[in-house]
């Protein structure tokens, strides 16, 4: 066992303009995979909330109604400006399942990109259980992957992502997932691979069980193949991770999906009662040509600032954005007890 969680408490003292002397704790936090720092300060908790936990609900329900006019992903708008799949990236042009279709992002960021959307399903409620709905979402984001490998077998390093609402980088407010696969690893996975692989060198070990086995006090549900847990070190705000035990998401099975969609519903509905709207996701895979290294894929999710109508992006300023260091209000061993009732 060769996980290591480096902390450190640091006190800090402010002279306020009373002359009054205010102290304040923060720790200091390494990811023990990348060293990736993250400082957590609870006494940001009264000065951020506005920010994250509460919510402008009738600013927001008007704001969604007024997106439903003219949605390009509702009915009939959908059928009049989907784009088409070009036949050597996929045979059909756009695929179907049921009311769930998929079709290219007309403006791709990476090698390939598909939009995965329902017009039947304009605006997620968190309060609901939403896993078959999240089940059928991600399956047909699989079945595109799946076929899009078919075509090109250059196209090894496929993730799903989500961007919910307008903080979280959504430009439509209708609820979409996007799959983006890429013949070069995405930075996130090839940290991830590249460090792994030197844990392995350095400890004659596998980082991702000895990570499980070592995370009890962080750890939210072991179900099946996947492993929902709190990060030690949080790279955003209310910070989810799972670990998958399948190398890549062509090993991905029903079960599986199911399951991965159960707890990010789980995931949804902890957000909802504790103020969040926003939030972003992303399923990542190990390359989909090596179906025997020792890569476990994974989640990540976040809460992201709550729309409102003057926005202010708190969790992107300079420090996490240019520097790579994120601050978070709560110590992950707090959060992962609350949210081990919502599993
Ligand atoms: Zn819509």
């Amino acid at each position: 066992m060769s996980i290591e969680f480096k902390s450190e408490i640091k006190t800090l003292q402010v002279l306020t303009s009373d002359g009054d002397l205010v102290t304040y704790e923060i720790e200091y936090r390494s990811d023990p995979l990348t060293s990736r720092i993250s400082v957590i300060c609870p006494y940001l908790k009264e000065k951020w909330v506005e920010f994250y936990s509460v919510q402008d609900k009738d600013w927001l329900n008007k704001i969604i109604e007024e997106s439903k006019e003219n949605c390009l992903f509702c009915k009939p708008l959908i059928d009049e400006i989907a784009a088409k799949f070009p036949e050597q990236q996929i045979e059909e042009d756009i695929l179907k399942f049921d009311d769930i279709y998929v079709f290219p992002n007309l403006y791709p960021r990476a090698d390939f990109e598909a939009v995965v959307t329902s017009p039947d399903v304009h605006y997620l409620d968190f309060s609901t259980i939403n896993t078959d709905l999240l089940y059928r979402f991600l399956s047909a984001s699989i079945e595109c992957i799946k076929k899009a490998y078919q075509k090109n077998n250059k196209l090894i390093y496929p993730v799903i992502g989500c961007n919910y609402l307008p903080p979280a980088g959504a430009s439509l407010m209708h609820f979409h997932l996007q799959v983006s696969i890429q013949e070069v690893p995405f930075h996130y996975v090839k940290t991830l691979t590249d460090s792994s692989v030197q844990y392995e060198i350095r400890n004659h070990a596998n980082f991702w069980p000895d990570l499980m086995n070592a995370n009890k006090d962080r750890e939210i549900k072991q179900k099946n193949n996947i492993y929902w847990h709190v990060p030690f070190a949080p790279t955003g705000f209310c910070e989810i991770r799972a670990i998958i035990n399948k190398p890549n998401m062509l090993m991905f099975t029903t079960e599986d999906i199911r399951d991965i969609a159960e707890g990010l519903s789980n995931i949804l509905r902890y957000y909802n009662d504790h103020g969040f709207a926003a939030f972003n996701c992303v399923i990542y895979s190990g390359r989909l040509n090596a179906e025997n290294n020792d890569f476990y894929s994974g989640i990540r999710m976040v809460a992201r600032p709550n729309p409102r109508p003057n926005y202010t992006s708190i969790d992107s300023w300079y420090m996490p954005f240019l520097l790579g260091q994120t601050v978070v209000l709560e110590k992950p061993e707090d959060l992962s007890k609350e949210i081990r009732n919502y599993f």
